[in-house]
């Protein structure tokens, strides 16, 4: 019998970013019993890197402002493959969700007459972001850590323990979900500084774990985005979707190579910031595809123009889709017309004064300043595409945050649907916030449903701790960290931002070597903190995730959103109707299959132009009218 260390839940909660803790606080104001498990530090999410802010028709700095029009914005960012049903719950209730952040503590900034102000980010019809500087995530993880905060003293008061419904376990690995028959009955990890092992018995858990980036060479995303919880779903019997589309962020930095990859902000683009190429041309007027025509300026005078007065101007092509975005400075810089060190001139400090540069963008300004000894308001920034996001994860019921396994939620970015094939910037906020309490919701509802709690089997206690130490049993095999360099860099080449059928089955076979290699890798050590046991273990789950990945791009025959083939370089409509679901066989190998969107309804049809419609949907699918 495996030794460990065992709690008892109503509600585990997989992540602490702004899903994880939104989803905790409301099982927790549920009245279920509740864990936080995170394998970072606690307050170290990615959420708190977030920038920009976070999206929600709030009108403050537009009136003309509502959720339909950001509905509207969302669908076509997403090139209408979203899950619209996601896209109307999150822009109907992200205003809600930005003025509860304020009722725990929030300060956003604020125009002169005292309301929070919104500022503008690419697709957005209008400036929409709440903020705090260029420091939004933080303000965020700190608002909700309050908030727990408060809760568990208010559990102190009526129990004499603070801990009593609400307990966070920090850097604390979750490896593997346990299941009675169908349902969810617990979860299994280990603390990453002893290695001991770990277990929650509960009947619900909510994944909350982010993205999948460092599958990637060049990414944003920092070391804990290895798919965990894409991946635990997929073991667990969940489905995953849309995991053919990646963000590849327009604007990572380029340089020094250490550094390379590591976000900047659109802010920098929505404040004003305009990108040029080696030949000093404003080149995104070249780029404006068809279907966003009418909605973007076509000479730089208006386009500057639009900054004053957005109501009689068209907007500046800089702020065109993130997709549209980094395709065109991949295309710049592969005509020859990079900057020295392989991206694109970014450059806002002659189009703001230096003290409004200062103010309105401080991290990027000691970012640019610390890493790369650049002054963002004397000189331009050299940047160039960077994997940020996945827009694909855990297939979920949109009110509920259920997946098809009974007892696992999933909100955030582990989440897939509700951005399609392309998120919008300052759109993940409002998603963590509006389906982490809806999953936290979920979670409470279907605990209260049980007629029995699900057992956990010791049996599958014992599996998953074998599993965990399978690395230290070989000898003489490949180190890990050797393994995931090559698994990135064949990522990167062969599925990143433009894709080719011949190279994505040249990483699939990569892949299926890589799958080889793992299974006989050697960890060398024992189990107080040791890194590349840690790294063994997460490979694992980013093998999976680019696995899913890889198929599903090669299985797509179009380009979309964070999909872009060469061999296929047009939307098709027809392939627009279909999600393709990634779910693991009895062998552990990802299987691809297809499913039907659901059609939108009417009444959500009505609010786009028929002219709009016919860009994207099959004659079968347009309105009668
Ligand atoms: P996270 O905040 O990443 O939290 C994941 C949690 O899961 C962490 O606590 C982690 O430790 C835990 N975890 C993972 N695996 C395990 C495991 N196996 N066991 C236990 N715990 C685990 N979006 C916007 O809307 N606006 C912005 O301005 C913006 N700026 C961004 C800037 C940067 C640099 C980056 C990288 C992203 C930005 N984004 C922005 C995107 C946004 O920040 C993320 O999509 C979002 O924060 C994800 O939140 P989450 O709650 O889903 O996950």
């Amino acid at each position: 019998m495996t030794e460990l260390e065992r709690h008892t839940y109503d509600v585990v909660v997989i992540g602490a970013g702004g899903a994880g803790l939104r989803a905790a606080i409301e099982a927790r104001e549920q009245g279920k019993r509740t864990a936080i498990v995170c394998k970072s530090l606690f307050g170290k999410a990615h959420t708190v890197m977030a920038e920009g802010g976070c999206a929600a028709a709030m009108g403050n700095a537009n009136s003309n402002d509502n959720w339909q029009v950001h509905y509207r914005d969302t669908m076509r960012g997403g090139k209408f493959l979203n899950n619209w049903r996601m896209a109307e719950l999150h822009a109907q209730e992200a205003p809600d969700r930005v003025w509860e952040l304020e009722t725990y503590g929030a300060l956003f900034d604020r125009t002169p007459d005292g309301r929070i102000s919104q500022r503008n980010f690419g697709g957005h019809t209008y400036p929409r972001l709440a903020h705090v500087g260029d420091r939004t995530g933080l303000e965020l993880i700190r608002t909700l850590q309050q908030k727990i905060v408060s809760l568990q003293q208010e559990d102190f008061e009526a129990t004499g323990d603070y801990e009593a419904n609400l307990k966070v376990y920090a850097e604390c690995t979750v490896t593997e979900l346990l299941k009675d028959g169908d349902a969810i009955s617990g979860a299994f990890g280990y603390w990453r500084e002893s290695g001991r092992f770990i277990l929650f018995d509960a009947p619900a858990v909510v994944l909350a774990t982010g993205g999948v980036g460092k599958s990637f060479k060049v990414t944003s995303n920092s070391w804990e985005y290895t798919g965990d919880g894409h991946a635990l779903a997929m073991r667990a019997g969940a489905t995953l979707i849309n995991m053919e589309f990646i963000q590849f962020h327009p604007t990572g930095m380029v340089w020094p190579p250490s550094v390379k990859g590591i976000l900047v902000t659109e802010s920098v683009r929505g404040d004003g910031g305009v990108l040029k190429n080696s030949e000093g041309k404003r080149f995104m007027f070249e780029y404006v595809p068809d279907v966003f025509r009418e909605q973007y300026a076509e000479t730089e005078d208006e386009a500057d123009r639009w900054y004053k007065d957005p109501d009689n101007n068209r907007r500046p092509p800089e702020l065109l889709p993130r997709d549209e975005v980094a395709r065109a400075i991949n295309s710049e810089v592969k005509a020859g017309r990079g900057t020295p060190h392989g991206g694109v001139f970014l450059d806002v400090s002659s189009r703001l004064p230096a003290e409004e540069i200062t103010r309105r963008l401080p991290s990027m300004h000691h970012q640019f300043k610390e890493l790369a000894d650049v002054d963002i308001t004397a000189e331009p920034m050299e940047v160039g595409p960077t994997c940020h996001y996945v827009m694909g994860g855990v297939e979920v019921d949109p009110d509920t945050a259920s997946s098809v396994v009974p007892g696992l939620f999933a909100a955030g970015e582990v989440a897939g649907g509700m951005h399609g094939s392309n998120r919008l910037g300052g759109n993940s906020l409002s998603d963590l916030l509006v389906f982490g309490r809806r999953a936290g919701m979920g979670a409470a509802v279907y605990v209260d449903s049980l007629q029995e709690r699900p057992k956990i089997d010791e049996a599958d206690i014992d599996a998953a701790a074998t599993e965990a130490l399978a690395p230290f049993e070989l000898e003489g095999g490949e180190n890990p960290y050797s393994i995931h360099q090559e698994l990135q860099q064949s990522m990167n080449d062969l599925v990143g931002i433009i894709r080719k059928e011949e190279e994505m089955e040249q990483a699939l076979g990569r892949l299926a070597e890589f799958r080889g290699r793992i299974a006989k890798m050697t960890v060398e050590g024992h189990r107080q903190f040791n890194p590349g046991w840690h790294l063994a273990l997460d490979l694992r789950n980013m093998l999976t995730v680019s696995e899913c990945v890889a198929k599903a791009a090669l299985r797509r025959q179009e380009s979309r959103g964070g999909h872009t083939r060469d061999d296929y370089p047009g939307m098709n409509a027809e392939w627009r109707k279909k999600l393709l679901v990634c779910a693991l066989d009895a062998d552990g190998g990802v299987n691809v299959t297809e499913e039907q969107q659901i059609p939108m309804r009417e009444d959500l049809l009505e609010l786009f132009e028929l002219d709009e419609l016919k860009k994207y949907l099959t004659d079968e699918e347009l309105p009668a009218k």
